[in-house]
Protein backbone atom coordinates (compact mmCIF):
# COMPACT_ATOMS: atom_id res chain seq x y z
CA UNK A 1 0.00 0.00 0.00
CA UNK A 2 0.82 3.40 -0.67
CA UNK A 3 0.56 6.70 1.45
CA UNK A 4 1.23 10.63 0.93
CA UNK A 5 3.14 12.55 3.06
CA UNK A 6 3.98 16.11 2.64
CA UNK A 7 6.35 17.44 4.50
CA UNK A 8 9.25 20.14 4.44
CA UNK A 9 12.55 20.29 6.02
CA UNK A 10 13.36 21.04 9.62
CA UNK A 11 16.82 21.41 8.86
CA UNK A 12 16.56 24.29 6.08
CA UNK A 13 13.63 25.79 8.27
CA UNK A 14 15.50 26.19 11.21
CA UNK A 15 19.28 27.88 8.83
CA UNK A 16 16.90 30.31 7.28
CA UNK A 17 15.92 31.49 11.21
CA UNK A 18 19.48 31.12 12.20
CA UNK A 19 20.82 33.69 9.48
CA UNK A 20 17.84 36.01 9.96
CA UNK A 21 19.05 39.11 11.75
CA UNK A 22 16.01 40.16 13.22
CA UNK A 23 15.24 36.54 14.84
CA UNK A 24 18.86 34.89 14.62
CA UNK A 25 20.09 37.27 17.69
CA UNK A 26 17.90 35.97 20.21
CA UNK A 27 18.82 32.34 19.81
CA UNK A 28 20.21 31.27 23.23
CA UNK A 29 22.84 27.73 22.01
CA UNK A 30 24.34 26.72 25.84
CA UNK A 31 22.66 24.83 28.08
CA UNK A 32 22.18 27.30 31.42
CA UNK A 33 21.82 26.26 35.51
CA UNK A 34 20.26 28.86 37.34
CA UNK A 35 19.37 29.05 41.44
CA UNK A 36 17.03 31.52 43.45
CA UNK A 37 18.25 32.40 47.05
CA UNK A 38 15.39 32.46 49.04
CA UNK A 39 17.35 33.62 52.24
CA UNK A 40 18.35 29.86 53.59
CA UNK A 41 18.88 28.01 50.32
CA UNK A 42 19.66 28.00 46.89
CA UNK A 43 16.76 26.34 44.56
CA UNK A 44 17.08 25.76 41.10
CA UNK A 45 14.25 26.74 38.44
CA UNK A 46 13.45 26.56 34.98
CA UNK A 47 11.23 28.93 33.13
CA UNK A 48 13.11 28.36 29.51
CA UNK A 49 13.92 25.23 28.38
CA UNK A 50 17.48 25.81 28.13
CA UNK A 51 17.59 26.17 31.68
CA UNK A 52 15.74 22.86 31.90
CA UNK A 53 18.04 19.21 32.89
CA UNK A 54 17.19 17.27 29.54
CA UNK A 55 19.31 20.75 27.09
CA UNK A 56 22.04 20.29 29.83
CA UNK A 57 22.49 16.39 29.08
CA UNK A 58 22.04 16.38 25.38
CA UNK A 59 24.87 19.30 25.19
CA UNK A 60 26.87 17.32 27.81
CA UNK A 61 27.43 14.52 24.51
CA UNK A 62 28.57 16.84 22.14
CA UNK A 63 32.19 18.03 21.80
CA UNK A 64 32.83 21.29 23.37
CA UNK A 65 32.08 23.28 20.36
CA UNK A 66 28.80 21.23 19.87
CA UNK A 67 25.76 23.24 20.39
CA UNK A 68 21.94 21.99 20.79
CA UNK A 69 19.44 22.81 18.12
CA UNK A 70 16.65 21.93 20.10
CA UNK A 71 12.86 21.22 17.93
CA UNK A 72 9.69 21.17 19.57
CA UNK A 73 6.74 19.15 17.54
CA UNK A 74 2.91 19.87 17.74
CA UNK A 75 0.63 17.55 16.18
CA UNK A 76 -3.04 17.75 16.58
CA UNK A 77 -5.95 15.96 15.20
CA UNK A 78 -8.19 18.38 16.10
CA UNK A 79 -6.97 20.55 13.92
CA UNK A 80 -7.41 18.90 10.19
CA UNK A 81 -7.31 20.77 7.05
CA UNK A 82 -8.53 19.91 3.79
CA UNK A 83 -6.16 19.67 1.17
CA UNK A 84 -8.52 18.97 -1.85
CA UNK A 85 -9.91 15.33 -1.60
CA UNK A 86 -7.35 14.75 1.37
CA UNK A 87 -7.80 15.00 4.99
CA UNK A 88 -4.99 15.57 7.30
CA UNK A 89 -3.66 16.85 10.27
CA UNK A 90 -0.56 19.40 10.91
CA UNK A 91 2.91 19.05 11.98
CA UNK A 92 4.29 22.35 13.61
CA UNK A 93 7.98 22.89 14.56
CA UNK A 94 9.08 25.60 16.99
CA UNK A 95 12.79 26.35 18.00
CA UNK A 96 13.08 25.70 22.10
CA UNK A 97 16.70 27.87 21.33
CA UNK A 98 13.76 31.01 21.05
CA UNK A 99 12.81 32.55 24.17
CA UNK A 100 9.04 31.74 24.89
CA UNK A 101 7.87 34.75 23.18
CA UNK A 102 9.06 34.26 20.18
CA UNK A 103 8.23 30.42 19.32
CA UNK A 104 4.74 31.23 21.13
CA UNK A 105 4.32 33.96 18.75
CA UNK A 106 2.12 34.09 14.87
CA UNK A 107 5.31 35.98 13.68
CA UNK A 108 8.89 35.03 12.16
CA UNK A 109 10.10 32.38 14.55
CA UNK A 110 6.88 31.36 15.76
CA UNK A 111 5.29 28.00 14.98
CA UNK A 112 5.38 26.63 11.59
CA UNK A 113 3.64 24.03 9.62
CA UNK A 114 6.50 21.36 8.32
CA UNK A 115 4.02 18.57 7.88
CA UNK A 116 0.90 17.05 7.14
CA UNK A 117 -0.11 13.93 8.45
CA UNK A 118 -2.53 11.32 6.58
CA UNK A 119 -5.84 10.21 8.66
CA UNK A 120 -6.09 6.54 8.06
CA UNK A 121 -9.60 5.65 7.97
CA UNK A 122 -11.32 3.33 10.41
CA UNK A 123 -12.06 -0.09 8.51
CA UNK A 124 -14.97 -1.71 9.90
CA UNK A 125 -13.65 -5.05 8.42
CA UNK A 126 -10.49 -5.18 10.73
CA UNK A 127 -11.50 -1.81 13.56
CA UNK A 128 -10.79 -3.03 16.76
CA UNK A 129 -8.31 -5.84 16.14
CA UNK A 130 -4.76 -5.56 17.17
CA UNK A 131 -3.64 -5.80 13.64
CA UNK A 132 -5.46 -2.95 12.24
CA UNK A 133 -3.66 -0.78 15.74
CA UNK A 134 -0.34 -1.84 14.85
CA UNK A 135 -1.11 -0.62 11.24
CA UNK A 136 -2.16 2.34 11.99
CA UNK A 137 0.99 3.28 14.30
CA UNK A 138 3.24 1.70 11.58
CA UNK A 139 1.74 4.60 9.29
CA UNK A 140 2.56 6.92 11.77
CA UNK A 141 5.56 6.12 12.17
CA UNK A 142 7.15 5.46 8.60
CA UNK A 143 5.79 8.42 7.40
CA UNK A 144 7.13 10.82 10.66
CA UNK A 145 10.21 9.26 9.99
CA UNK A 146 10.28 10.96 6.95
CA UNK A 147 10.02 14.23 8.64
CA UNK A 148 13.06 13.06 10.84
CA UNK A 149 15.33 12.17 9.04
CA UNK A 150 15.52 15.74 7.43
CA UNK A 151 17.78 16.44 11.06
CA UNK A 152 18.34 13.12 11.78
CA UNK A 153 21.19 13.34 8.95
CA UNK A 154 23.09 15.51 11.14
CA UNK A 155 23.14 13.46 14.25
CA UNK A 156 26.71 11.88 14.14
CA UNK A 157 28.56 14.89 13.00
CA UNK A 158 26.46 18.14 13.79
CA UNK A 159 26.55 21.07 10.75
CA UNK A 160 27.92 23.77 10.71
CA UNK A 161 25.74 27.10 10.29
CA UNK A 162 27.11 30.51 9.80
CA UNK A 163 24.95 32.71 11.83
CA UNK A 164 23.22 35.91 11.01
CA UNK A 165 26.31 37.80 12.53
CA UNK A 166 28.77 35.76 10.38
CA UNK A 167 30.02 33.40 13.18
CA UNK A 168 29.89 29.81 12.28
CA UNK A 169 28.25 27.12 14.49
CA UNK A 170 28.46 23.49 14.83
CA UNK A 171 24.78 22.53 15.38
CA UNK A 172 23.82 18.99 16.66
CA UNK A 173 19.74 18.65 15.64
CA UNK A 174 17.36 17.30 18.81
CA UNK A 175 14.05 16.89 19.93
CA UNK A 176 13.23 18.10 23.24
CA UNK A 177 10.12 18.60 23.51
CA UNK A 178 6.78 16.63 21.99
CA UNK A 179 3.52 18.35 21.80
CA UNK A 180 0.01 16.69 21.83
CA UNK A 181 -2.89 15.16 23.36
CA UNK A 182 -3.00 12.01 25.28
CA UNK A 183 -4.11 9.67 22.31
CA UNK A 184 -1.80 11.31 20.22
CA UNK A 185 1.19 10.90 22.33
CA UNK A 186 0.09 7.27 23.02
CA UNK A 187 0.79 6.57 19.17
CA UNK A 188 4.41 8.79 19.52
CA UNK A 189 5.01 6.11 22.32
CA UNK A 190 3.60 3.71 21.06
CA UNK A 191 1.59 2.25 24.27
CA UNK A 192 -1.60 1.24 23.96
CA UNK A 193 -3.72 3.60 25.11
CA UNK A 194 -5.66 4.19 28.68
CA UNK A 195 -7.11 0.25 28.85
CA UNK A 196 -3.53 -0.86 28.51
CA UNK A 197 -1.48 -2.40 31.66
CA UNK A 198 0.98 1.06 31.60
CA UNK A 199 -1.49 3.51 30.09
CA UNK A 200 0.99 6.27 31.15
CA UNK A 201 3.42 8.19 28.96
CA UNK A 202 5.88 8.64 31.72
CA UNK A 203 6.05 5.80 34.09
CA UNK A 204 5.30 2.24 34.36
CA UNK A 205 2.90 2.79 36.95
CA UNK A 206 0.25 -0.44 36.33
CA UNK A 207 -3.35 0.51 35.05
CA UNK A 208 -4.82 -0.99 38.57
CA UNK A 209 -2.48 1.12 40.90
CA UNK A 210 -3.37 4.75 38.82
CA UNK A 211 -5.82 5.71 42.09
CA UNK A 212 -2.62 5.39 44.75
CA UNK A 213 -0.89 8.05 42.00
CA UNK A 214 1.30 9.93 43.43
CA UNK A 215 3.61 6.39 44.22
CA UNK A 216 7.32 6.46 42.77
CA UNK A 217 7.10 3.82 39.26
CA UNK A 218 9.74 2.95 37.18
CA UNK A 219 10.05 5.75 34.53
CA UNK A 220 9.75 4.80 31.02
CA UNK A 221 12.57 4.56 29.06
CA UNK A 222 13.40 4.00 25.00
CA UNK A 223 16.54 1.54 25.09
CA UNK A 224 13.64 -0.47 27.92
CA UNK A 225 10.93 -0.40 25.20
CA UNK A 226 13.10 -1.32 22.44
CA UNK A 227 14.55 -4.62 24.56
CA UNK A 228 10.67 -5.63 24.93
CA UNK A 229 10.38 -5.46 21.11
CA UNK A 230 13.60 -7.26 20.53
CA UNK A 231 11.85 -10.35 23.07
CA UNK A 232 8.83 -10.17 20.90
CA UNK A 233 11.15 -10.51 17.66
CA UNK A 234 12.74 -13.50 19.16
CA UNK A 235 9.88 -15.10 19.63
CA UNK A 236 7.88 -17.92 17.17
CA UNK A 237 5.00 -17.99 18.33
CA UNK A 238 2.40 -15.26 17.73
CA UNK A 239 0.71 -16.05 21.02
CA UNK A 240 3.81 -15.88 22.89
CA UNK A 241 4.63 -12.33 21.25
CA UNK A 242 1.55 -11.46 22.31
CA UNK A 243 1.52 -12.02 25.74
CA UNK A 244 4.54 -9.56 25.99
CA UNK A 245 3.21 -6.87 24.26
CA UNK A 246 0.14 -6.71 26.18
CA UNK A 247 1.98 -7.08 29.58
CA UNK A 248 3.98 -4.04 28.92
CA UNK A 249 1.26 -2.32 26.88
CA UNK A 250 3.00 -1.58 23.88
CA UNK A 251 2.56 -2.27 19.94
CA UNK A 252 4.82 -3.97 17.60
CA UNK A 253 5.79 -1.39 15.39
CA UNK A 254 9.54 0.39 14.95
CA UNK A 255 9.78 3.91 16.13
CA UNK A 256 10.69 6.85 13.64
CA UNK A 257 11.97 8.30 17.24
CA UNK A 258 14.50 5.82 17.18
CA UNK A 259 16.86 7.79 14.18
CA UNK A 260 17.28 10.36 16.56
CA UNK A 261 19.77 8.36 18.93
CA UNK A 262 20.04 11.94 21.16
CA UNK A 263 16.81 12.10 22.32
CA UNK A 264 14.50 9.45 24.68
CA UNK A 265 10.81 9.47 23.09
CA UNK A 266 9.48 8.98 27.12
CA UNK A 267 11.21 12.03 28.18
CA UNK A 268 9.82 14.45 25.51
CA UNK A 269 6.38 13.70 26.16
CA UNK A 270 4.55 15.16 29.26
CA UNK A 271 1.08 13.94 31.01
CA UNK A 272 -2.17 15.44 29.86
CA UNK A 273 -3.27 17.76 32.13
CA UNK A 274 -7.33 17.66 33.79
CA UNK A 275 -8.73 20.96 33.71
CA UNK A 276 -10.71 21.06 36.91
CA UNK A 277 -13.25 23.28 36.72
CA UNK A 278 -16.12 23.70 39.81
CA UNK A 279 -15.24 20.54 40.92
CA UNK A 280 -15.88 18.52 37.53
CA UNK A 281 -12.70 17.10 35.52
CA UNK A 282 -12.75 17.50 32.14
ZN1 LIG B 1 3.13 7.87 35.31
Amino acid sequence: MEFEVHYQSLWDWASDLLKDTSVGLYFVFDAQRLSNFDGSSFFHFIDEPWIADNFWNVQSDFPPDGKVLAFILYTDKAKLLSFGQQKGYPVVVQLANLPTWIWNSEGLGGGQVVGWLLIVNEDKRYSGKTSFANFKNLIWHELFKEILDTISVYLKNGCWVTCWDGVPHQLFPTILILSADYEEQAVMALICGVMSHHPCLVCLIHQNEISKFPMNCELCMSKNASKTLQEVWSQNQVDEKEQILIKQGLHDVDSAFHAVTNMDIYHTLCWDCLVIICGESF
